[in-house]
């Protein structure tokens, strides 16, 4: 079957999702092409025991998050704050500790370091402009190095440099050792620091979306009704002297005049673009791995950590579960703890049978929470880089020397073809807001060409 429409985009996350909307507000005829049988990419929501849903992909919001927190309020939905109340779990090297605020009862000098580093991390990231990295003062030198080279150079102790490595699997799902120091400068200063990355309260984890994250999305589509069409994954892209002729392996062809990649870059790597792309984007792309995260929410008949004055917020530099928050749902019941296996010990993870996983995050559990954790009523878990349309998450980062090289060639449209999707962002990159910025952006740019 052949259609033709005015835009074409390809992905229905976010970016693709924000991007037809505009489009269809700006008098465009559009048809989004998704893969899977289902709209949200990286944002999916799953069912607790009682019904209740739950996020197994993205989920939560903060504050500076003006493109996200904007969609959320002109489609109806509402926030809820995430739950902090209590004393959260510090484990960093031998020492444990239980503490209320920001900062953990640690040995002064391992703070000091922590608090020296951040503060030089927190200064070159404001250096970077979200908009052309590659132009920042230093960036080559920063991008001639991983952010582990640059860390090692930065934080003095041990117990620093564990800490810096927690917060890189827990931010990026990956190691600090596997991308640029451009890279991770970069995307802290598009969210404006490193405190604003971490933190819950006044943070990017201060709220989550009633009735799960994957609504925002879902709302959009119902939106666009029958524009969206699912099951239609994009195997080629083909540039004509008219636009475009996008083939699926549905058997669904669509003829544009301009089409939107809304797909992560390692996956636009895998589509077939004829005649070829410009050696740059190419060269960029092959340069883009995703991070690497398996997400588990586990259930308990209630929040029984409250009962504790613990808040559910738990983090540790040796347990495989580093990340731990409360993730009970909006109306309090099940109590459910949300734990991150990310970047090696994702690797690890995914090469485990599924028991022997679920062991291990239980294990962390009960080390964190006491005995009661290991009894729980339901244990839900996706590991992305199982997913053929993700390939991993929460999303993609860049190898050393790439950004620098190539970086002009992440948003640089080729012909008819538009580029969005998170990793395009200039504030909050790799988050559903900076999905939602790239979406409003690559619609400006079709517009603007269009009329
Ligand atoms: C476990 C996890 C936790 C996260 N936590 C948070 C969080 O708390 N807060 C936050 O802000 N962000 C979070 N993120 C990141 C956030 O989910 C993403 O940044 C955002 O959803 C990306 O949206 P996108 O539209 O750019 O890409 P995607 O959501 O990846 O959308 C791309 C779409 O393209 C489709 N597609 C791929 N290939 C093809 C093809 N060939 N043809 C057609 N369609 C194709 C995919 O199926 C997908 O629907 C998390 C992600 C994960 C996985």
């Amino acid at each position: 079957m052949e259609k033709s429409v005015d835009v074409v985009v390809v992905g229905a996350g976010v970016a693709g999702l924000v991007a037809a909307r505009d489009l269809v507000q700006g008098g465009t005829d559009v048809r989004v092409l998704e893969a899977r049988d289902r709209v949200g990419g990286r944002l999916l929501n799953d069912e607790l025991p009682g019904g209740a849903p739950i996020e197994v992909g993205g989920q939560w919001v903060g504050p500076g998050q003006a493109h996200v927190m904007a969609l959320v309020r002109e489609l109806g939905l509402r926030t809820y704050p995430t739950h902090v109340d209590g004393e959260h779990i510090a484990e960093v090297g031998s020492s444990r500790s239980r503490y209320t605020g920001r900062i953990p009862k640690f040995n002064p000098l391992v703070l000091a370091d922590i608090g020296q580093a951040q503060y030089r991390l927190d200064r070159i990231a404001r250096q970077v402009a979200a908009a052309d990295p590659w132009r920042a003062p230093h960036a080559e030198e920063l991008d001639r190095q991983t952010f582990d080279t640059w860390l090692r150079k930065t934080a003095r102790t041990a117990g620093g440099r564990a800490f810096f490595r927690l917060v890189t699997e827990a931010v990026f799902s990956a190691e600090p050792e596997d991308m640029s120091a451009l890279w991770a400068a970069f995307y802290v200063g598009s969210a404006g620091g490193l405190d604003p990355l971490i933190n819950v309260t006044g943070g990017a984890q201060q709220d989550r979306v009633v009735g799960g994250t994957q609504r925002i999305a879902l709302e959009l589509a119902e939106e666009l009704g029958d524009r969206v069409v699912l099951d239609a994954p994009v195997t080629g892209i083909d540039r004509q002297s008219s636009g475009v002729r996008v083939v699926t392996s549905s058997g669904l062809t669509v003829r544009a005049r301009r089409a939107v990649v809304a797909v992560p870059p390692p996956l636009a790597a895998r589509i077939r673009f004829t005649p070829g792309l410009p050696g740059d984007r190419d060269q960029l792309v092959q340069r883009m791995p995703m991070g690497r995260v398996i997400k588990v929410n586990v259930a308990y008949d209630e929040p029984f950590w409250r009962h504790a004055g613990l808040s559910g917020q738990a983090n540790s530099t040796y347990r495989p579960l580093g990340t731990v928050l409360d993730n009970t749902p909006f109306g309090g019941s099940p109590g459910v703890l949300v734990g991150f296996l990310e970047g090696r010990h994702a690797d690890a993870g995914s090469r485990m049978h599924a028991d022997e996983r679920r062991a291990q995050v239980i294990h962390d559990l009960v080390g964190y929470f006491g005995p009661r954790a290991g009894h729980p009523i339901a244990y839900i878990e996706r590991d992305w880089a199982e997913e053929e349309y993700s390939r991993g998450c929460y999303g993609a980062f860049t190898a050393p020397g790439t950004l620098t090289r190539f970086g002009p060639a992440l948003r640089k449209p080729v012909g008819p073809l538009h580029w969005a999707g998170t990793e395009t962002a200039t504030r909050w990159v790799g988050y559903i807001d900076g999905a939602a910025e790239s979406g409003h952006r690559v619609a400006d740019e079709i517009l603007a060409r269009l009329t």
